[in-house]
């Protein structure tokens, strides 16, 4: 109930982030394995996201932003697939309310594709479109139509930001999908598909922070982790580099697990720096409990303390055999 609370509450898109989280989630559950996303003036010009996923027919597309127009099975098994906007099937139409939208999809294995276009969600039209497998959505005009929202947005660097650290953790999370992102038609970080954890941090945060990464990999029953982490002569200037991987979807540190990794840190990083570390774990679903808030997603995990024991005694001796 506290769950379906919170969803409600973020119902309305606020900010061009909430529109690139979810025409990307989308993308995903197509199976893409290549995503562009293109965005001006932070979001509120354009964002348009074209993937090579299973697209759809012209019934889907019809339905596609309609309210509750779901096409996927509820399957609550896997918390951390709800998505960040309204319930399941709301958002294509949540957006499309507030923007001249335009979807143009191609089935798989069918000759030709159509095109949707709606302006604040009316006038829709669906006519013939020959492009390739896959589909293109674009948003344009964000919030033309509601300006109490335009005004709540911060600035465009602000906004954007926004967007690309949103963005870059996806990215990081799904090395087997190929990632470009553009702002201002200039590539903000591309990066090609690869099964090496390493090269895909290399493409999204730079290959100068990832050569000076370690990595430990744990395997307990309890939980599995693969950490990529600076040592104690890399230490970063501020915490952007410390990033969190639930079952492979980016989420928020829990307080106790910044603890964890200051404490394994203490004596090896200077008062006012910061390690980079990033935190990949596989655990199973019915060991943690998702909480969903329209700006970020938390999990609680059941074994905060074993978990805290595990990556800490890791972290320590790693930095302890590190040091020279
Ligand atoms: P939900 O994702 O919760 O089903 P949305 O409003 O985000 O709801 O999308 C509505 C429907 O449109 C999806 O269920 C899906 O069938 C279709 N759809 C949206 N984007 C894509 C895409 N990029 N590729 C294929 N189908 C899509
Ligand atoms: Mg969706």
């Amino acid at each position: 109930q506290e769950t379906i609370n919170k969803i409600a509450a973020g119902e309305v898109v606020e900010r061009p982030l909430n529109v690139v989280k979810e025409l990307v989630e989308n993308s995903l559950d197509a199976f893409a394995s290549s995503l562009t996303v293109e965005i001006e003036e932070a979001g509120k010009r354009l964002i348009r996201v074209s993937d090579n996923g299973l697209g759809m027919d012209k019934k889907d597309l019809k339905l596609s932003i309609l309210r509750h127009a779901t096409s996927k099975i509820d399957d609550f098994s896997d918390l951390l697939h709800i998505h960040s906007l309204g319930f399941r099937g709301e958002a294509l139409a949540s957006i499309a309310a507030v923007s001249s939208f335009e979807i143009k999809t191609r089935k798989k294995s069918e000759n030709s594709g159509w095109k949707l276009s709606a302006i604040g969600g009316k006038d829709i039209k669906v006519i013939p479109w020959s492009g390739m497998e896959g589909t293109i959505t674009e948003v344009k005009s964000l919030f033309f139509n509601t300006p109490a929202r335009q005004k709540f947005l911060k600035s465009d660097f602000t906004e954007r930001s926004k967007i690309i650290n949103s963005l870059e953790g996806t990215a990081l999370a799904n090395h087997d999908v190929f990632f470009k992102m553009l702002s201002e038609n200039k590539t903000v970080f591309s990066a090609a598909q690869t099964d090496n954890k390493i090269e895909r941090i290399a493409d999204v945060l730079g290959k100068d922070f990832a050569k000076t990464l370690k990595n430990i990999k744990i395997d307990h029953p309890k939980i599995s982790l693969d950490v990529y982490f600076t040592g104690r002569d890399d230490s970063l200037p501020n915490r952007k580099y410390q990033y969190l991987f639930v079952n492979s979807r980016p989420v928020n540190y829990p307080k106790w697990l910044t603890r964890c990794v200051y404490q394994s840190y203490k004596e090896s990083v200077p008062r006012d720096k910061h390690p980079g570390i990033l935190i990949y774990t596989s655990i199973d679903p019915s060991k943690i409990d998702v909480n969903i808030h329209p700006a970020k997603k938390e999990v609680k995990f059941a074994d905060e303390n074993g978990i805290y024991d595990i990556l800490f005694k890791a972290l320590r001796n790693a930095l302890m055999s590190h040091a020279h």
